[in-house]
């Protein structure tokens, strides 16, 4: 990510920032409410457009109008804050739904791609169940392995954990931490400062739509450079 900026009329989310993503890490965004961190994995899924600067997948550039965009939200699974899972389907259809009907894949295919998911995520028993029956976790995690259906490139993560009830948080966080185990390349908007020290390669410290700092947690954490970093992580922890 190059140089991005975003704005929503008069007011500036994103100011040119500069994110490089190396495959098979985890960054962390961490920042205070209304700092961009949504905004930025919003660009990042194409959910939202740029206004300038360019984000790079692979080599390619995505922002570029000429890019296949669905081609581009295939390689990039999403999860957000609250699951959104159809109440009408079961986890195995609301698993399947995208693979089956917007990258045709055949149903046997699918579904078996979804069982593997679920076993991986300790869901195994789950997939007849609809989702109004399942704890907020056992949601959550059947939203991770729906953005998993696809095989995508990178994963990115706002604040999943943020509407579950405390007891509840480990579940989903040590999903994370499998998922990162696996290789997986991901970056993950979150006010859980311990996880994100834990799990990270790289924190970035945003603020105002500013990456004010970035680096290894021990640096971010340990030893933050600036004077807004220092306020921020005081008043959280
Ligand atoms: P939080 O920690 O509360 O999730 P955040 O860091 O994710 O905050 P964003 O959601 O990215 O912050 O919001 C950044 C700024 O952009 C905020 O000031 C917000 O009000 C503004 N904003 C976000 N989405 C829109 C929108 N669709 N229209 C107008 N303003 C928006
Ligand atoms: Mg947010």
């Amino acid at each position: 990510m190059e140089a991005v900026r975003k704005s929503y009329g008069h007011s500036v989310v994103l100011r040119d920032v500069d994110l490089e993503v190396p495959e098979h890490t985890v960054t962390a965004l961490i920042g205070a409410s209304g700092s961009g961190k949504s905004t930025l994995l919003r660009c990042a899924n194409l959910l939202e457009e740029v206004d300038d600067g360019a984000i790079f997948l692979d080599d390619e550039e995505i922002t570029d109008p000429r890019a296949d965009q669905d081609a581009v939200r295939r390689r990039i699974g999403v999860v957000f804050q609250t699951y959104n899972l159809f109440p009408h389907m079961t986890v195995l259809e609301n698993i399947t739904l995208a693979p089956r009907r917007v990258h045709r894949v055949p149903r046997a295919q699918a579904e078996e791609r979804a069982r593997e998911l679920l076993t991986r995520l300790g869901l195994a028993d789950k997939a007849a169940e609809y989702p109004d029956r399942l704890s907020g976790g056992q949601q959550q995690r059947v939203a991770i392995a729906r953005a998993l259906a696809g095989r995508p490139r990178l994963l990115l993560l706002d604040e999943i954990t943020a509407a579950l009830d405390p007891e509840l948080v480990g579940e989903v966080l040590s999903v994370v931490r499998d998922l990162k185990e696996q290789g997986m390349t991901m970056v993950i908007a979150t006010h859980e400062m311990g996880f994100a020290r834990e799990v990270a390669d790289q924190v970035c410290f945003l603020d105002g739509g500013v990456v004010l700092e970035r680096g290894a947690p021990q640096e971010v954490f340990g030893a933050p450079r600036q004077e807004r970093t220092q306020r921020f992580l005081r008043r959280i922890v």
